[in-house]
C-alpha cells in the first residue's frame, strides 16, 4: 500500500469529525506563525541593543527595552500554549474517536464473514487478535502524529522558510538545499527499517499465537513434561526477535548520525554565510540569531522525519492487514433472500462436493434425501464427512459442487439469518458463556421471561439440578459438568424452537452415566422435528428411522438398521466394530446371571 492509498482508506472514517479537523487546524496555523516570533524578537532586540550601545545611550533605557520584549514574549507564550493545550487535545479527541470506529467497524464486519475466515490458518485467534490490535493502534497513531506532530511541525517548517526567504534570499536557499538531502536520508533509513518492521510483524503474531497455544494446551504439556521444550521453543522466537530488534536500532542510530551531521553543517553554513552578510553591511547583526533559530524550526520536523516514517511505515504495514481484513469483500456471508412463512424441514443435497479452503475434499457427489419430521443418522469412520454434511446444511460453507434443497428451494436463496434461526444444533461440546445459566439458556431467545427459561430447563430436564444449586439458574454456567453443559445447550434449543435440528455426536464427550441422562432430553428435542444426527452411539443410529452411510467423503449406503445390517456392507462393518467395542457376549453374560 503507497501513503496515497492508505490516506484514501482513512478518509472516510475522518469524514464525520470535519468539524475537529478544521479546528486542528485552524489552531496549527495559529500555532505556526506563533512558532516564528521568537525569531523576530531576538532580531529586534539584538539591532536594538547594538543601536543603544553605538550610541552610548543610557543603561535604563535598554531595561526599558528589555522589559517591553519580555511582556511581549509572555504574551506570545499564553497565546501559544492555548492554542498548544487545544490542538493537542483537539488532535487526541479525533485519535480516540477515530480509533473506536476503526475497532467498531471491524468487528462489525468479521461477524459477516463466512466460517472459512475463521478456520483458515492465517486467521488462528492469536494472529488474528495481535493484527486487528496493531492495525488499530498503528493507525490511531498515525491519525495522532497527523495532527499532533507532523502537521504543526510541518506548517513551522514551511512558515519559518518563508520568512527566512524574506528576510535573506541566499540564506533561504541554503535552508531549502538541506530538505532534499534529508528526505534521501530519511527514505533511505526507512527502506532500510521496512524489512526488519515487517518480520518484527511476524514475530509479534507467532509469539502471541505460541502464548495462547500453550495457554490451551497446558495439560498436554505438563502431563508429557515438555515444559523445558515448549521454553526452549519460546526462547528460539524471542532470540530471534532480540536480534532483529537490535539489527533496527543500529541502522536507526546509523541513519541518526548521519542526519544530525547534515544539520549540524547546515547550522554552519547558514553562520558563516549570515556572518559574511553582517560584515559586508547587507544584513544586521540580529539577523545571524535570527536565522539560526528559523532554520531550528526548518530542520526540527526533519529531524523527526525518521520517526515519522517509522510510524507511516508501521502504518503501511499493519494497517494493510487491517484493511484487507476490513475489505475482504469475498469472506461475507453470501444472504439469499428467500423467507419462506414455514420451513417444513424437508433436505436434499443433489451431486453436492465440497472442498475446504485449504484443498480437502471432503465431499464427492453425495446425493440423498432428508424426510421431514424424521431423525436420519449419518453413520461412517471419522474423517468421512459426516460433520462437513452438517456445515452445508447450516451454510457455513458453500458446496463447491451441487445443490442442497430445503422444501424444494436451494439452500443459497434462504436469507442465511432466517436459515440459521429455523436450524437448531447441538454440538460434541457446546459453547458455554461466560456468564450464569440463565444468561446461557437465554441466548436461544434474548429477552425471554424467568417462566419460558425455567420451562426451557425443565424440558430439557435440567430444571431439578439446576435449583439444587445454591445460587440457581444464577449460578456460573461454566463450573457445570459436560452432561450438565449440553442439557443447558439443549434447553437453549427448546428456546429458539427451530424445525431443524442437528445433532454432531452430542454424547461424544460424556460418560455413560451422563449420555444415560442427557438421553431423555435428547429425545424430547427430537419430536416432531427433521434430526439429522451423527453419532457413534448405537442405541442413538438404532433409533433413527433412516440411515446414510458415508465413506470418505462419498454415500456407501443409505436405508433402514435392519436392511443395512443385512446388506453386510459397510454399515454392518462399522456397526460389528461399535457392537464389538461394546464387548456385549459379557455385558449380556453379566446381566443374565444379575437375572438369574
Ligand atoms: P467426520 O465428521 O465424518 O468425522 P469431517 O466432515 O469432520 O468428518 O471431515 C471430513 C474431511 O474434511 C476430513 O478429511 C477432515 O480432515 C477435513 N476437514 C474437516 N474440517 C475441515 C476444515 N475446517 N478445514 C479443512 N479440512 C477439514
Amino acid at each position: 500500500m503507497t501513503i496515497p492509498q492508505l490516506f484514501k482508506k482513512i478518509v472516510p472514517f475522518a469524514k464525520p469529525y470535519r468539524r475537529l479537523i478544521i479546528y486542528t487546524l485552524l489552531l496549527t496555523v495559529v500555532g505556526s506563525f506563533a512558532a516564528q516570533i521568537n525569531a523576530f524578537i531576538l532580531r529586534y532586540t539584538v539591532d536594538q541593543i547594538n543601536v543603544l550601545m553605538v550610541a552610548k545611550e543610557p543603561l535604563s533605557k535598554g531595561m526599558y527595552l528589555v522589559g517591553m520584549i519580555s511582556i511581549v514574549l509572555l504574551a506570545k507564550e499564553i497565546i501559544y500554549a492555548l492554542v498548544q493545550f487545544g490542538q493537542k487535545f483537539y488532535g487526541e479527541k479525533l485519535r480516540i474517536y477515530i480509533a473506536r470506529d476503526f475497532s467498531q467497524s471491524i468487528v462489525d464486519r468479521i461477524l459477516t464473514y463466512r466460517l472459512a475466515f475463521y478456520t483458515s490458518a492465517d486467521n488462528e485467534s492469536g494472529k488474528l487478535a495481535t493484527r486487528i490490535d496493531a492495525g488499530i493502534s498503528s493507525l490511531t497513531r498515525l491519525v495522532q502524529n497527523f495532527f499532533i506532530d507532523i502537521l504543526p511541525l510541518f506548517a513551522n517548517a514551511i512558515i519559518a522558510l518563508i520568512c527566512m526567504f524574506y528576510a535573506n534570499v541566499y540564506v533561504g536557499l541554503v535552508g531549502v538545499a538541506v530538505i532534499p538531502l534529508y528526505l534521501y536520508i530519511g527514505q533511505a533509513q526507512a527502506s532500510k527499517l521496512t524489512g526488519f518492521r515487517r518480520q518484527m510483524r511476524n514475530y509479534r503474531e507467532s509469539k502471541n499465537n505460541r502464548i495462547i497455544s500453550l495457554i490451551d494446551s497446558i495439560l498436554v504439556i505438563k502431563s508429557f513434561v515438555r515444559e523445558p521444550e515448549e521454553a526452549k521453543r519460546h526462547e528460539k522466537i524471542q532470540y530471534e526477535m532480540t536480534e532483529n530488534q537490535m539489527a533496527t536500532r543500529k541502522t536507526s542510530f546509523l541513519y541518526d548520525s548521519i542526519k544530525n551531521f547534515v544539520e549540524q553543517i547546515a547550522v554552519v553554513i547558514i553562520i558563516v554565510l549570515t556572518a559574511y552578510l553582517v560584515l559586508s553591511g547587507q544584513i544586521t547583526i540580529g539577523a545571524i540569531m535570527f536565522h539560526i533559530m528559523l532554520f531550528n524550526n526548518v530542520s526540527a520536523p526533519i529531524r523527526q522525519l525518521h520517526r515519522i516514517y517509522d510510524e507511516v511505515n508501521d502504518a503501511l504495514i499493519y494497517s494493510e492487514s487491517f484493511f484487507e481484513i476490513l475489505e475482504s469483500d469475498e469472506q461475507i456471508e453470501s444472504k439469499g433472500n428467500y423467507k419462506p412463512v414455514h420451513i417444513h424441514g424437508d433436505l436434499e443435497l443433489r451431486h453436492v462436493s465440497f472442498e475446504y479452503p485449504n484443498g480437502t475434499v471432503a465431499l464427492k457427489d453425495v446425493s440423498f434425501a432428508i424426510k421431514p419430521n424424521e431423525i436420519t443418522a449419518l453413520v461412517g469412520l471419522s474423517g468421512a464427512g459426516k460433520s462437513t454434511i452438517i456445515n452445508l446444511l447450516d451454510k457455513f460453507y458453500e458446496p463447491s459442487h451441487g445443490q442442497i434443497f430445503l422444501d424444494g428451494v436451494d439452500l443459497a436463496s434462504y436469507d442465511t439469518a432466517f436459515l440459521r434461526q429455523h436450524i437448531g444444533m447441538v454440538l460434541q461440546r457446546n459453547h458455554i458463556f461466560k456468564g450464569t445459566i440463565f444468561e446461557n439458556i437465554e441466548y436461544g431467545k434474548m429477552g425471554s421471561s424467568r417462566e419460558e427459561i425455567i420451562e426451557a430447563a425443565k424440558k430439557a430436564y435440567i430444571h431439578e439440578q439446576i435449583m439444587e444449586l445454591p445460587k440457581g439458574y444464577d449460578a456460573d454456567a461454566q463450573s457445570l459438568s459436560g452432561g450438565q453443559q449440553q442439557r443447558i445447550a439443549i434447553a437453549r434449543l427448546f428456546l429458539k424452537n427451530p424445525p431443524i435440528i442437528f445433532l454432531d455426536e452430542p454424547t461424544a464427550n460424556l460418560d455413560a452415566i451422563a449420555t444415560e441422562q442427557i438421553k431423555n432430553s435428547l429425545d424430547a428435542i427430537k419430536k416432531d422435528r427433521t434430526v439429522i444426527i451423527v453419532s457413534h452411539s448405537i442405541s442413538q443410529i438404532i433409533d433413527s428411522n433412516a440411515i446414510v452411510v458415508m465413506e470418505k467423503g462419498c454415500v456407501v449406503e443409505k436405508g433402514q438398521h435392519e436392511d443395512l445390517y443385512a446388506n453386510k456392507g459397510t454399515y454392518y462393518d462399522i456397526f460389528s466394530a461399535m457392537a464389538n467395542s461394546l464387548n456385549l457376549n459379557k455385558i449380556s453374560r453379566t446381566l443374565q446371571s444379575d437375572e438369574r
